[in-house]
C-alpha cells in the first residue's frame, strides 16, 4: 500500500472517520516507521488494535513477524484489510472485535499461536486506558507494549509523584511496567486531526509485576486515595480503610497521614497494596 493513495483508498470506499470509535487516521509514513523503528518484530507474534485502514499495519508486515493478529472493531475496514499482501514469512489475520472484550492470548491460541506477544497500535483513544490496564491482567505473555495516545495521557501515565498529572493510572502502570515516552506527533499527521498532540508510548513489564491480587488491592487503594486528590490521607485512605490497619500502614511504611495522595511514592503505594491485600482488602 502507498501511503499517498491512503485519503483517495478512504474516500473510494466512504470511510468517514467515526468519532464513536476514536478514528484519527494516521497519513504519515515517516511517524508509522519511527513506531516500528526500535523494535525487532522480525519472526515475533505481534498483535495490533484497531488497524483501520491500515498505514500501520502496513509498516508491521514489512517489520516481518511471524504472525500478526490485527483486532479492529469497525466491519467497513476489514475488506481492506483482508486485500494486503503478507510477506512470505507472515500470518496475518483480521478479526472483527471489540478489543475490550477479547483476551488475547485466547485469541492468539485459537489461532495456534501461544506464547509471548507484542502490541503495538494506534489506539482509539476513548478506550486506550481502559485497553492498558485491562492488558495488565495478561501481562506474563507480553513482551512490549508500543501505543501512541493523548499527549495528556502519556503525561499521566509517566508522571512522578508531587506532579498534578500523578494519579492512578501512573502509580498502577509504573508498579507493572516500565515506561517510556517515545515521541510526539502533531495533529496535522492524522486524517481528521485530532484537537490535540499525540505521543507514542512504550512499556515494558517489569521483572517484579506484583501479584494480581496485589494489582487488584492497589487499583481499589488508588481510587480511595485520589478520589479526594486535595485531602490529607487520614481524611481519605484513614476514613475509608479499617482503623487498626490504616494505623498498621502509617507504622510499618512511616507513613505521615497529613500527607497528600500525590506525595506518596509509587513504591509505598504498592507496600501499602502488599500488607492490605493480605488482609483481603
Ligand atoms: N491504526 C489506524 C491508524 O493508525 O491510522 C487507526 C487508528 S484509530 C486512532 C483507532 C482504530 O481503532 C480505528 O480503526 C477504530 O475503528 C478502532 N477501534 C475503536 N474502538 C475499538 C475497539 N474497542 N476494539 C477494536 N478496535 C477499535
Amino acid at each position: 500500500m502507498e501511503f499517498k493513495h491512503l485519503k483517495s483508498i478512504l474516500e473510494k470506499h466512504n470511510l468517514w472517520a467515526k468519532k464513536s470509535l476514536g478514528q484519527h487516521f494516521l497519513m504519515d509514513e515517516s511517524v508509522c516507521q519511527k513506531i516500528v523503528h526500535n523494535l525487532d518484530l522480525k519472526g515475533q507474534t505481534v498483535v495490533e488494535i484497531g488497524p483501520g485502514p491500515g498505514s500501520l499495519t502496513d509498516i508491521l508486515l514489512k517489520a516481518e513477524p511471524a504472525f500478526l493478529l490485527a483486532i479492529e472493531k469497525d466491519q467497513r475496514f476489514i475488506n481492506i484489510l483482508k486485500e494486503f499482501e503478507n510477506p512470505v514469512n507472515t500470518a496475518f489475520t483480521i478479526v472483527q472485535a471489540d478489543a475490550l472484550n477479547v483476551c488475547i492470548s485466547k485469541l492468539l491460541s485459537e489461532h495456534g499461536k501461544a506464547g509471548p506477544y507484542h502490541i503495538v497500535a494506534n489506539l482509539p483513544y476513548n478506550v486506550g486506558t481502559e485497553l492498558l490496564i485491562r492488558w495488565i491482567s495478561d501481562i506474563e505473555n507480553i513482551t512490549s507494549i508500543t501505543v501512541m495516545l493523548q499527549r495528556e495521557v502519556v503525561d499521566r501515565m509517566t508522571a512522578l509523584p508531587g506532579t498534578k498529572d500523578y494519579g492512578r493510572l501512573a502509580i498502577v502502570l509504573q508498579s507493572c511496567f516500565d515506561i517510556q515516552e517515545l515521541f510526539q506527533i502533531s495533529p496535522e499527521a492524522f486524517i481528521p486531526p485530532p484537537k490535540v498532540w499525540s505521543s507514542v508510548a512504550f512499556l515494558k513489564p517489569r521483572k517484579d509485576v506484583p501479584e494480581p491480587n496485589v494489582i487488584k488491592t492497589l487499583g481499589k487503594l488508588t481510587n480511595m486515595a485520589f478520589c479526594y486528590r486535595r485531602k490529607m490521607l487520614r481524611a481519605s485512605l484513614g476514613k475509608s480503610l479499617p482503623l487498626t490497619l490504616w494505623q498498621k500502614l502509617c507504622d510499618t511504611l512511616n507513613i505521615d497521614e497529613t500527607r497528600r495522595p500525590e506525595e506518596l511514592d509509587t513504591h509505598t503505594f504498592l507496600a501499602m497494596a502488599q500488607i492490605c491485600s493480605k488482609e483481603q482488602i
